[in-house]
C-alpha cells in the first residue's frame, strides 16, 4: 500500500498491522532449534498464556550444534535444559522434541510426518512458526536464512493440510485415539518480512520474553562477548519497538498470517 498525499500517509510507509485472532484456545508453536521462539515470538506467547490460552512447544533439534565450543551431546543436553526454562518464563509447560539433526534438517515427508502427528495429538486452532522464506529481509541483497529455519517453517505450513487429510500419514491414525485435525485456522509466521498482523505486549509480558530469551545463556555467551541481559534486552525490545511502530505505537510482535 503506497500512500498519497491526500491520505496523510508519509509516501512509502509501510501500512499498519492487523489485530492478531484471539479466538482460539490451543496453539503450537513449531521451530528449528532451541531459541527460535525467545528472539520475539515469546513475548506474544507470554501475554497469551497469561489470558488463559495453552501453548505448547514442538521443536525440530535440540539445538546440539549450536555452540562452537561444546560439543554436541553436551550442547543438546544443555540447550534442551535452556529451552524448558524459557518455556516456563512465559507459562508453557509442554516442550517436545523430534530429534532431527541440527543443521542439516531435511524439508521432506519425515519431517511433515512428524509435525502433522503433533498437530493431530495437539489439536492447535493456531500454529506458530518462524521465518520460512530464503532470507530475513524482502530487499535485494538481505541476509539469507537459514536452511533450518526454511525447512521447519516451510514443513510446518506443509504439515496443517497433512494433519486434517486420513488418507495422509494414516499409520498414525488410531494409535492412542489419534484422529485428523482439521481445525488449524491460521498458521502465523514469526520473524518474516511480510508481517501482517501483530499483538500488543503488556509491560509483564514483555518481562517474561526478556526473562525467557535470558534462560539461553550459555548459546548467549558463545555468541557474543556482550553482557547476556543487555544483548537480550536489545533484540527482544528493539523487535517490539519497530512493529510498535507499525501498531499504534503499542510495544507488539508481528506475524506473517496465513488462514487455513
Ligand atoms: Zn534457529
Amino acid at each position: 500500500m503506497a500512500g498519497t498525499a491526500d491520505s496523510g500517509e508519509t509516501l512509502g510507509a509501510e501500512p499498519q498491522l492487523a489485530a492478531m485472532p484471539e479466538d482460539w484456545q490451543r496453539a503450537l508453536a513449531v521451530v528449528a532449534h532451541p531459541d527460535d521462539l525467545e528472539y520475539g515470538a515469546a513475548s506474544a506467547v507470554a501475554e497469551w498464556a497469561a489470558r488463559g490460552k495453552e501453548i505448547t512447544y514442538l521443536l525440530a533439534t535440540r539445538g546440539e550444534a549450536g555452540i562452537d565450543s561444546m560439543e554436541p551431546a553436551e550442547a543438546a543436553r544443555v540447550r534442551e535444559a535452556e529451552e524448558r526454562a524459557s518455556a516456563a518464563a512465559v507459562g508453557v509447560t509442554t516442550v517436545e522434541f523430534l530429534d532431527h539433526r541440527d543443521g542439516v534438517i531435511e524439508e521432506g515427508l519425515a519431517l511433515r510426518g512428524d509435525i502433522a502427528s503433533a498437530i493431530r495429538r495437539h489439536r492447535p486452532e493456531l500454529v506458530l512458526t518462524i521465518n520460512h522464506h530464503d532470507s530475513w529481509g524482502a530487499g535485494p541483497g538481505s541476509p539469507r536464512n537459514t536452511p533450518d529455519h526454511r525447512a521447519v517453517g516451510r514443513s510446518t505450513l506443509d504439515a496443517v493440510g497433512d494433519a486434517g487429510n486420513r488418507w495422509i500419514f494414516t499409520e498414525q491414525l488410531g494409535k492412542d485415539g489419534v484422529e485428523p485435525w482439521d481445525g488449524v485456522r491460521w498458521v502465523a509466521v514469526n520473524a518474516s518480512h511480510s508481517v501482517t498482523h501483530a499483538v500488543a505486549i503488556g509491560e509483564e509480558a514483555a518481562r517474561k520474553g526478556l526473562a525467557s530469551l535470558m534462560e539461553h545463556r550459555a548459546y548467549i555467551t558463545g555468541l557474543t562477548d556482550e553482557d547476556p541481559e543487555a544483548y537480550a534486552r536489545t533484540v527482544v525490545d528493539g523487535g517490539m519497538e519497530m512493529y510498535g511502530a507499525r501498531y499504534g505505537g503499542r510495544r507488539a510482535v508481528a506475524f506473517e498470517l496465513f488462514p487455513c
